[in-house]
């Protein structure tokens, strides 16, 4: 899950500074690495690993210059988490061309033996970004290359759309202009905004719409499925609907994943988790259970803590104070590891659990890690009950198309029941979110009619491709990212 933003500003501009704007807006969606390249007269591009305030410095500004820009951060689903792999990507022939994505390419390892192992053509990282640029590229060079027209796009996207199986949204840019496209499912999400400056209109694309806020963009709407855009040097955006598959956006954004303040596909994500709170509240109280307060796990979990507590007339404290300094241990080598880091992450107040029936809420239980240690904490503090409360359902399958959220043996949920999983993590009881409940949530919060992919939740996956040898590729990526 990595985030993007691409900018197409006035002539003599410099785009550098709105996209770091925006990196640092969406450094939620990947701290592993960030990159930037822009074009003025040539491709210039500064790429490392670390947070954007680590990689990019002073002296950078110099050289990033031009009114083109595309800049990513990464969270690492393919690939080792090397320097190689760190996007945006580029070409400067046959056709000058660069790219930065958020997704997963499900066919990675079978275009690799085929399409460009047939061809003899060795791809130089283990990032499932460089199929879609080169598959991409070619299709752009067989059309002439230059000038680049939108039916030239067109044609290029198309040809991803037929190879390329997963889901990616894109965004780039060439010598002359910008483009972007959404997968052909809109698993992933992908919002266009416009900006006036005396020095004339700019243009963005992004991966959230919290990056255009921030950066004074106004938005202008989403990219639909299967849908393109490009923007040339007559400034006037295009768009164009290449695919012709149902919408289905990813879930788990509204859930974990996006920041509170974005709308995805004109809902609002903290709306959503306000809603899924109460939802979740009023099923604690079909339970009969009762309870003295609700504590979220921070950060995700406070948006929907509120809520939940408002339906059942209780307090929502801060019961754990959250290190925001201590690095991700959702990718930790191994559970020791990654369980005394969340240690270090999150301490209690102990005022908040003695002597009290408590709900801990999270957003998720994925391997149970942090919930194991949230109730061994909270117990050690006095608590007289421990309550979880997960408000979306339990995880049982993997994600392929770009949510790192481990190997199917990993789920906790997997083959046990409720009641089993509240033995397995110490806790009182275990209440989850209905997969029915969160979806009318989740639409309740915007658009009504909108369906997700919850592929994660139910083991559905919209794109219909997904084979056993996709899952087992994705899997040992995972094993080997997690021991490297
Ligand atoms: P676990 O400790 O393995 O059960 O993971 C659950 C915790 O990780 C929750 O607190 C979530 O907020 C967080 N989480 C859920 N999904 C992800 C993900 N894909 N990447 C990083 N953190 C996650």
């Amino acid at each position: 899950m990595c985030g993007f933003i691409s900018i197409f500003g006035p002539a003599e501009s410099n785009a550098i500074h709105d996209v770091l704007t925006g990196l640092l807006a969406i450094q939620h969606r990947g701290q592993d690495a960030a990159g930037v390249v822009t074009f003025g007269d040539r491709f210039q591009a500064k790429k490392g690993l670390g947070l954007v305030r680590e990689v990019f410095q002073e002296k950078h500004m110099q050289r990033l210059r031009g009114h083109l820009a595309v800049g990513h951060v990464r969270y690492p689903t393919v690939g080792l988490g090397e320097d190689t792999d760190v996007q945006p990507f580029w070409l400067d022939y046959p056709v000058g061309v660069a790219m930065a994505h958020n997704g997963n390419v499900t066919n990675f390892h079978d275009l690799r033996r085929t399409y460009f192992g047939q061809r003899k053509i060795h791809l130089g990282s283990n990032c499932d970004l460089e199929v879609v640029l080169y598959v991409f590229a070619d299709a752009l060079m067989r059309r002439g290359g230059h000038p680049v027209e939108v039916d030239d796009v067109r044609v290029a996207v198309k040809e991803v759309f037929d190879r390329v199986k997963g889901a990616y949204s894109v965004v780039g840019i060439t010598g002359e202009g910008m483009y972007a496209f959404r997968d052909p499912y809109g698993i992933k999400p992908i919002i266009f905004g416009r900006k006036t400056t005396p020095e004339g209109t700019w243009y963005a694309v992004a991966s959230e719409s919290v990056v255009l806020d921030v950066a004074g963009y106004e938005v202008v709407r989403d990219l639909q499925a299967g849908e393109m855009l490009w923007i040339g040097p007559d400034r006037v955006p295009h768009f164009v609907q290449v695919g012709d598959k149902p919408h289905r956006p990813c879930i788990f954004e509204y859930i974990y994943f996006a920041r509170p303040d974005t709308f995805l596909d004109r809902t609002s994500v903290y709306e959503a988790r306000m809603e899924l709170g109460r939802r979740l509240g009023r099923a604690f109280q079909r339970t009969g259970l009762q309870a003295d307060v609700v504590i979220p796990v921070p950060e995700s979990a406070r948006t929907a803590a509120q809520t939940m507590a408002e339906v059942l007339g209780l307090p929502c404290r801060e019961g754990f104070v959250k290190n925001r300094y201590v690095g991700r241990t959702f990718i930790m080598p191994n559970d020791k590891a990654r369980r005394d880091s969340i240690r270090a992450k999150l301490n209690p107040i102990r005022a908040e659990f003695e002597g009290k029936k408590v709900i801990v809420l999270d957003d998720s239980i994925v391997r149970g890690n942090t919930s194991r240690q949230m109730v061994k904490i909270a117990r050690q503090m006095g608590a007289e009950k421990v309550y979880l409360a997960s408000y979306s359902p339990p995880l049982l399958y993997p994600c392929l198309y770009g949510i790192d959220m481990s190997t199917k043996r990993e789920f906790i949920a997997r083959g046990r029941d409720h009641a089993e999983i509240a033995r397995e993590l110490g806790a009182d009881f275990v209440l989850y979110q209905t997969i029915e409940e969160m979806v009318d949530a989740v639409r309740t919060a915007g658009n009504g009619k909108l369906e997700f992919c919850k592929a994660c939740f139910a083991g559905e996956y919209p794109t219909g491709d997904i084979t056993e040898q996709m899952v087992a590729d994705i899997e040992q990526d995972r094993m080997a990212a997690t021991k490297c």
